[in-house]
């Protein structure tokens, strides 16, 4: 696949951005306009052993792993680097983690400290206290802890506590009652069988260990909020100062978790989910501490696992890559630990990356992108004929304060406090965790600094976030298919476009709309226009619950309400600002299509991916973005624009009669 990002040649601009030869052109559009665009490249790219979806973001995201292995690699052979230089860390994290025979050898030693202080645990308090222990180790058991905006006074730092602790990727797994996630429950319960052999125990042991920590993780998940529950933002914010917490988990003394966590000088914190620390605290006395110490071990090794000894490892990939996810094998060791060090180091990393292979005129071609999908924006706010003035200004407000990061933060992450050794993977790994962690915690007392990112450059992705209203891109994505300088704006607007667009929209989605231009959740809505975008987002939502995957899996409306959204809007915005320009505004064809034709091409060149049946079953459950195909087709189906370019008709499949087509912003 073509890039223009890696080896700083000249491309070669004959290069097909939309190829024909891609298409399924038996295929009518009207039908299947993602098979129609994308059939033939489908049949042709059939999803590599080590993957459980492959498509434009993976074909990208190796070309991104290609640069930075070779900046990894380059980093790793350097024995001239300054101890302390951002090179000597990455390049010992790399070198560590490449070190198999090490790892080998070194087999379960990396995780035998906390494995001691577990086993030396004689009550609940003592239970309690290594939670806390491992929690400031960066290891997180249990519950999620962090520290972030105040919801409600974003511009203040403040605890927050969420759950967390489950072995399996949802609570649902624990209860869903269909054949493939009773398959993944028992494969689950085997896998923990099999860890504590691994570990040392007799199979009956092993087998009654497994048993216990089941029985306590599904209390646990029985008082876990579901996924939908959680989209909504008021549900989650449940304030407390210490006594209203101390109240709410009489098992639990909270004075004494603060200091544990090394939390100072806070009175208050907010816990996203409070049924769930209340059976936290229900279990502590109905759970026998033996058993509480055999799961935090099971969970601190669970933890461990990719990086420890090859049985461990695969072990672990057993469970979670091919029975949950159905990949076949894993991926290259050097894929694996890029992947870790992306996560720990990943600002280093980010800038080395940044340095070598990001174009400042991409920036400056993107903010022009951006710009103009806003200015759209705000027109067809000010159109909407179901929207009040008084929300309208409010709305537009909203859009006009919006932080837009293309590239890479202004400022990078200091890590003069790492220490990056360079013999020992795990130390590494657990050190930057703990970095990470003494990071966040600083953050207390501090006023929030607007200039993070919360991905790191080579990601091929992008975000919206609440708190800060803004729209993030990193470097990673603005790249082919997404984004090429060379290529027509059809291309362009069709990729990042809609993806920018999308990241728009999230500021006024069902969750982002709850938030105000400042950042805090605050309903700035009059109670007829929330109730008018409740009615709209209601016909996404049955639009999207008709979809179905593996034949009788339907697609969670609920779940994926923000991303439908998303996907809708963003493409109707850059669809409109696409034809404001020359392109739009001609008929010239390229390869024989219509600038229109292409732009809806190019929105499915971007989603065109196979997907593994284990994977697609799991995202269902997990995933708040639709399948590809659907993040393709829905939004598409509720398009008049889309409908005269490919002249859809009454009886084609994807044809949706007017009165049931959606349309919010
Ligand atoms: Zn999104």
């Amino acid at each position: 696949m073509a890039s223009c990002q890696e080896t700083g040649k000249e491309k070669t601009v004959s290069r097909k951005l939309l190829d024909p030869a891609n298409m399924d052109t038996t295929v009518r559009p009207g039908d299947n306009f993602f098979l129609y665009a994308n059939g033939t490249w489908l049949k042709n790219n059939p999803i590599p052993g080590s993957e459980t979806r492959w498509g434009s973001f993976n074909e990208l995201q190796e070309n991104n792993f290609a640069a930075l292995h070779a900046l990894l690699e380059e980093a790793a052979n350097n024995k001239n680097a300054a101890k302390g230089s951002a090179e000597q860390k990455v390049g010992d994290f790399y070198r560590t983690g490449m070190d198999s025979a090490a790892i080998e050898k070194a087999g379960i030693t990396p995780a035998n400290e906390v494995l001691a202080r577990i086993d030396a645990i004689t009550d609940a308090n003592g239970v309690l206290k290594e939670i806390a222990t491992e929690h400031t180790q960066g290891i997180g058991p249990l519950f999620g802890f962090y520290v972030g905006p105040d919801d409600k006074n974003v511009t203040k730092q403040i605890c927050q506590f969420w759950q967390g602790g489950l072995g399996m990727p949802d609570r649902d797994y624990y209860f869903k009652t269909d054949e493939r996630t009773a398959k993944v429950r028992e494969a689950y319960q085997k896998y923990l069988g099999t860890m504590h052999m691994l570990m040392g125990q007799d199979s009956a042991t092993a087998k009654k260990n497994a048993a216990d920590i089941y029985k306590l993780e599904t209390a646990l998940a029985g008082a876990s909020m579901t996924r939908v529950e959680m989209r909504d933002p008021y549900k989650l914010y449940n304030k407390f100062d210490m006594a209203g917490l101390n109240k709410l988990t009489p098992g639990i003394n909270w004075n004494t978790m603060f200091a544990d966590l090394k939390v100072k000088g806070q009175d208050s914190c907010i816990v996203g989910m409070p049924a769930f620390f209340k059976e936290v605290s229900k279990q502590l006395s109905a759970t026998p501490v033996d058993v509480w110490k055999t799961y935090l071990k099971f969970h601190v090794v669970n933890d461990l696992a990719p990086y420890l000894s090859s049985n461990f490892d695969n072990a672990r990939f057993d469970f979670y890559g091919k029975t949950v996810r159905g990949q076949q094998e894993q991926k290259p060791r050097w894929k694996r630990v890029l992947s870790t060090t992306d996560g720990s180091v990943g600002e280093l990393l980010g800038k080395m990356y940044v340095d070598k292979h990001f174009k400042p005129e991409a920036k400056e071609r993107m903010l022009n992108l951006v710009n103009n999908l806003a200015e759209t924006y705000a027109a067809r706010i000010k159109r909407l004929d179901w929207m009040s003035e008084a929300t309208k200004q409010k709305a537009l407000a909203k859009l006009g304060t919006f932080i837009k990061k293309i590239g890479y933060p202004d400022k990078w992450k200091d890590y003069g406090s790492l220490t990056v050794v360079n013999d020992n993977y795990v130390k590494n790994i657990l050190a930057s965790a703990e970095f990470e962690y003494n990071y966040n915690i600083a953050k207390l007392g501090r006023p929030v600094d607007k200039t993070e990112w919360g991905m790191t450059p080579p990601t091929v992705n992008a975000y919206y976030n609440p708190a800060f209203n803004e729209i993030v891109f990193p470097a990673g994505i603005l790249q082919y298919p997404f984004f090429d300088m060379d290529a027509d704006d059809a291309v362009n607007y069709g990729g990042i476009g809609g993806v920018i667009g999308h990241e728009m929209t999230h500021g006024f989605d069902d969750q982002g709309r709850q938030y105000a231009a400042d950042g805090n959740l605050q309903d700035w809505w009059t109670p007829e226009d929330a109730e008018k975008f409740n009615q709209k987002a209601g016909v996404v939502i049955n639009q999207f619950n008709e979809y179905t995957v593996l034949d009788s899996v339907h697609v969670n409306g609920q779940l994926t309400l923000g991303e439908n959204l998303a996907d809708l809007g963003g493409l109707a915005i850059s669809y409109e600002a696409f034809k404001k320009t020359k392109q739009g505004q001609s008929n010239e064809k390229i390869d024989g299509f219509t600038p229109d034709q292409r732009f809806f091409l190019s929105w499915a060149q971007v989603w065109r991916a196979n997907t593994r049946d284990e994977e697609m079953a799991n995202r269902i459950m997990t995933d708040p973005h639709s399948p590809n195909l659907w993040r393709c087709n829905g939004p598409l189906s509720n398009m008049p624009e889309f409908y005269q370019a490919f002249n859809v008709q009454p009886g084609d499949k994807m044809y949706r009669a007017d009165s049931t087509r959606a349309k919010v912003w």
